[in-house]
């Protein structure tokens, strides 16, 4: 008789002293094999852990004829009866207290040796990795990764139930939508030299369900954005998209911040406090030069222009002459070696900066002074300096001029640096942000327009809309992101919900009332029968289980991720297709189309 293995008694990670002298069904993959002259010791693997199972050639010959020829990732189902380890307890394993002795041992499929070990830490190749993801999946560290992202998705599935949201999906064969990045399209087979686009985020559809009178939506979705591949980008990502209506961005920030407490218990066990601490862009910009401030650890940027303004310094005079700004770094009695610090400035040389114009307070035979090639430029404002940025002996300061841009770019990369280097992140800090007041517009200098900082149909600031025609670089949003430990968590805003102030957005945008007919005629015709306010948000899911698990890359926490090159080494997609496919769909590929 075949073990009935649809009838296992426990998971692999469960069996305890109190299950002693109980007759067990186990079933999973050999992680181990040990062949102890006469005793075979097999360890069986499932999600929930791994049991010591012990073959006795006198009591289960026949059990034991089958665990002798088992290797690794074979997938057996075992009956046996659980007992003590005595004196050969394992304290590393949950079960190390007990063994299962097998009296029968069914092989159910045998493996091949896997391409790689099915272990926590393993050396291979990230392609072969992918390639072989299944083998990759059964590794205790990526199971539980999955697992805390399931977990994840339900508690704000339940938290967006409780809070009367409703889930409804929207279509993925849709039109463009705008998110700023490429659109994947897909053909028509119907309607010949047309395509579908795969949406950049259910935007329009959430707006239209508020226009619906639907009140509250949230959806777990999928997203598709053809963008050149960061290191922390997948072309096809999850975000949890939710929408309200009759609300301000308070309603909408006050929801999330509930649905951010319930992530972090879920996933950590943590309770974060509420409500998260709120700073404008341009105050972001000023103090850490980015729009998403890692507020973990000091090291603020400070404005010395005026000061500067007052040296004789020519780096720092053509800045200035050319409209920019002076700013600076101090970082506090660090032990700044001159090769970290002429290392930082070949970085940012490296990302495109001039230099990083770097001195140290030094005690001199005369009392405090700045040292290093610059301090005799800088030497006449010592006093003035030191006051301002409040420096010490043994301070380093790094300085930066130029257009506040490129300032704010260069200063951010030394602040972050400077802090790996120092060790300055606490670790198990979670330090959540929001960043509100940001422009409407941002204006692109090479292809001289306007373009929305978020996407188009985020609402201006009622004081600012006077200047939407005069002044569109003055006015502001109400648009908000949510930022974790210096990573933009998730991105909102309340909508447009006027016809007319919508055209007008478009207008500024360069986007003609006949463009705007063409591509957003559904949305413009739907603002015109009775458009309740309404304003929401979307978290990047994928990115959020990134952090709450600990991993590094967004790969390792999508189950079948693309490379970098948005390619799938599993499935090989995206691939070739027939002739036959595509005389249907009426393409014809260029040839030599990549040169
Ligand atoms: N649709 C936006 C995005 O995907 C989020 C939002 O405004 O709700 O980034």
């Amino acid at each position: 008789m075949t073990i009935a293995y649809n009838r296992r008694t426990h998971r692999c990670g469960q069996l305890r002293l109190s299950n002693v002298g109980e007759s067990v069904i186990l079933a999973g993959w050999v992680q181990k094999y040990r062949d102890h002259g006469g005793m075979v010791f097999i360890d069986l693997r499932d999600y929930t852990g791994v049991t010591q199972i012990r073959f006795n050639p006198e009591t289960d010959p026949k059990a034991h004829t089958i665990a002798r020829s088992l290797r690794t990732e074979d997938v057996i189902a075992v009956a046996g009866e659980v007992a003590p380890r005595g004196e050969n307890v394992n304290p590393k394993l949950p079960t190390g207290e007990i063994e299962v002795l097998g009296h029968q041992c069914d092989l159910l499929s045998k493996a091949d040796t896997t391409p790689f070990e099915v272990a926590d830490h393993i050396e291979a190749n990230e392609d072969l990795r992918l390639k072989y993801r299944y083998v990759d999946l059964r590794r205790p560290v990526m199971q539980k990764v999955f697992r805390t992202r399931h977990r994840i998705g339900k508690a704000i599935r339940d938290y967006f139930d409780e809070n009367g949201f409703v889930e409804i999906e929207t279509p993925f064969l849709t039109k463009s939508t705008p998110e700023g990045a490429r659109d994947y399209l897909v053909p028509s087979r119907v309607k010949r030299g047309t395509f579908y686009a795969l949406p950049q985020s259910p935007q329009i559809f959430k707006q239209l369900f508020m226009i619906a009178g639907f009140d509250r939506y949230a959806q777990i979705v999928r997203c598709f954005r053809d963008e050149d591949l960061r290191a922390d980008r997948q072309p096809e990502f999850t975000q949890l998209d939710m929408e309200m209506s009759f609300v301000q961005m308070e309603d909408v920030m006050t929801v999330v911040e509930g649905c951010v407490q319930r992530i972090f218990k879920a996933a950590l066990d943590i309770d974060v406090p509420v409500p998260f601490p709120r700073i404008s862009e341009g105050e972001a910009m000023e103090r850490f030069g980015i729009d998403r401030p890692d507020t973990r650890f000091g090291l603020e940027l400070q404005d010395v222009t005026d000061i500067a303004r007052r040296c004789d310094f020519r780096v720092f005079s053509e800045a200035l002459a050319a409209g920019g700004v002076v700013k600076c770094i101090v970082a506090r009695g660090g032990e700044l070696t001159r090769k970290i610090t002429d290392g930082l400035t070949e970085e940012i040389k490296g990302i495109g900066g001039a230099g990083l114009p770097v001195t140290k307070v030094i005690q001199g035979a005369g009392g405090p002074e700045f040292s290093t090639g610059i301090a005799k430029f800088i030497q006449p404002v010592f006093a003035e300096l030191c006051a301002k940025v409040g420096t010490q002996v043994g301070d380093t300061i790094f300085f930066m001029p130029g257009r506040f841009a490129h300032v704010c770019k260069y200063l951010h990369y030394v602040r972050t640096r400077l802090a790996q280097i120092m060790e300055l992140i606490p670790p198990n800090r979670w330090n959540l942000l929001w960043v509100v007041d940001f422009p409407l517009f941002v204006w692109d200098e090479e292809a001289n327009r306007w373009f929305s900082t978020h996407h188009p149909f985020t609402a201006p600031k009622d004081e600012d809309l006077q200047y939407l025609e005069s002044d569109p670089g003055r006015v502001r949003s109400k648009a908000y992101d949510l930022v974790l430990n210096g990573t933009e968590m998730a991105g909102g805003s309340i909508r447009i919900h006027r016809r007319d102030v919508q055209a007008r957005v478009f207008r500024v945008l360069g986007i003609s009332d006949e463009e705007a007919h063409l591509r957003f005629e559904f949305l413009m015709d739907a603002l015109r029968f009775g458009a309740p306010p309404h304003g929401g948000i979307a978290f990047g899911f994928d990115r959020w289980t990134m952090l709450l698990t600990g991993q590094e890359s967004l790969r390792d926490v999508v189950a079948f991720p693309k490379t970098q090159r948005a390619v799938c080494p599993l499935t090989g997609a995206p691939a070739p297709v027939g002739q036959d496919q595509l005389d249907e769909l009426q393409l014809l590929i260029k040839a030599n189309a990549d040169g």
